[in-house]
């Protein structure tokens, strides 16, 4: 079997549909821990996709996606790393990865390059799939896994009677654990952290001591704030503070877990197994989460996931895709995939509208269950995609 065409279409579409959510609400993030002017949508270069499709000489076509960098990735994949890609067998997937990844170190190693890298190896995956019948779980070695427990990420900084609405919910859907965004960081001092106690003050009591509940600072502390700020939330037993640092912060994550009895997620920024063994190596994290869309795609996700193991760390992917449900199912220090349920509360009319990549598994009672067609069970909305190409 031979690849005979790839091709690379930047989808001027968010791949989570609506998500203007996300720009309105408070949701403390890199940027504007330095900046308050900045916002969350300043933080994003747009809210595209690239899309990989992958043809073989037998007729089967391979899809893959990243969503970061878009217009980098696509000039990346069309003036250098479809030479490695073309006429090889798919096959031969880690020779091709590793001589994209060899190719790219002047200009990659970490960021756009590896997505674009990402996209191509989970084309090549799904086109692994559609050649043998099989579903990418299948591949992986997790063939009979019906299902995967996921948690519910939302919970953003409304008003407490709001946000303990949201996680009840989630309860009565079936949810076993869930994880909130904290609106405050260092720029509002003791005022903003006692803000950020109380949003957790109202989920912890809503939800009772048996649910899970996780936070997430999204890179947009520093190490004295998160310390006093994990003090604080020590008594709502949380199960993770999630990316309190930026990812190259390491010191601050490992003197982070050194004070306090959170465990402490991360790894949504971090970049192939080298990336991830530093992390290791640091102490950084109890808890990593690759993005098998940004880290290097399923191949280089396995071997992040058997360093970790061999380190007695488990992993929860970033985010939520067809990928990451085939990923987890065959992956046993995996144990969850997150999962982005609409609040209760919001207009549910503004999330109908139809996203890129169809036939995503979604969550039904806190479980998403894992597809059994070959590939990874997806296909691309081609009115979408025509219409962007326009
Ligand atoms: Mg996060």
């Amino acid at each position: 079997m031979k690849i005979i065409e790839i091709k690379v279409d930047r989808v001027d579409e968010c791949i989570w549909g609506n998500f203007d959510r996300q720009f309105k609400l408070r949701f403390i993030n890199p940027i504007n821990a330095i900046n308050p002017d900045l916002t969350f949508k300043d933080w994003f270069w747009d809210l595209a996709v690239s899309i990989v499709q992958i043809r073989t000489d037998d007729g089967h076509t391979g899809i893959g996606w990243c969503e970061d960098g878009t217009g980098a990735v696509e000039a990346m994949i069309n003036n250098h790393l479809h030479r490695f890609v073309m006429g090889q067998d798919p096959f031969d997937y880690e020779g091709i990865w590793e001589l994209m990844f060899r190719a790219s170190t002047v200009y990659g190693r970490k960021g756009a390059a590896i997505e674009a890298i990402s996209a191509i190896d989970i084309a090549l995956w799904d086109l692994m799939g559609k050649a043998t019948g099989k579903s990418v779980a299948a591949l992986l070695g997790g063939s009979s896994t019906e299902s995967i427990p996921a948690y519910a990420s939302g919970l953003h900084h409304v008003e407490p009677e709001l946000a303990a609405e949201e996680a009840t919910d989630y309860v009565n859907k079936g949810y076993t654990a869930m994880k909130a965004r904290l609106g405050y960081g260092p720029l509002e001092g003791r005022k903003g952290m006692l803000k950020n106690v109380e949003h957790i003050a109202a989920i912890r009591k809503a939800i009772g001591s048996e649910v899970g509940l996780m936070i997430d600072a999204y890179g947009g502390w520093n190490l004295p704030y998160a310390s006093e700020m994990c003090q604080l939330l020590e008594p709502y037993n949380l199960s993770w503070v999630e990316e309190p640092f930026l990812p190259d912060d390491l010191k601050s994550y490992a003197r982070l877990r050194e004070t306090t009895t959170i465990p402490v997620a991360g790894g949504e920024h971090e970049f192939t197994r080298y990336g991830f063994q530093q992390m290791i190596e640091a102490k950084a994290v109890d808890i990593l989460q690759p993005d098998l869309h940004r880290c290097g795609g399923i191949t280089e996700g396995r071997k992040i996931a058997s360093l970790a193991a061999v380190h007695g760390l488990s992993i929860c992917p970033h985010a939520f895709s067809n990928v990451h449900t085939q990923f987890i199912a065959a992956t046993t220090n995996a144990p969850m995939s997150e999962s982005f349920p609409v609040p209760c509360w919001e207009d549910s009319d503004l999330n109908e509208q139809p996203t890129i990549i169809l036939n995503q598994a979604s969550p039904e009672g806190g479980k998403i269950p894992v597809s059994t067609a070959p590939g990874l069970g997806v296909e691309i909305n081609t009115e979408i995609l025509n219409k962007s190409l326009l």
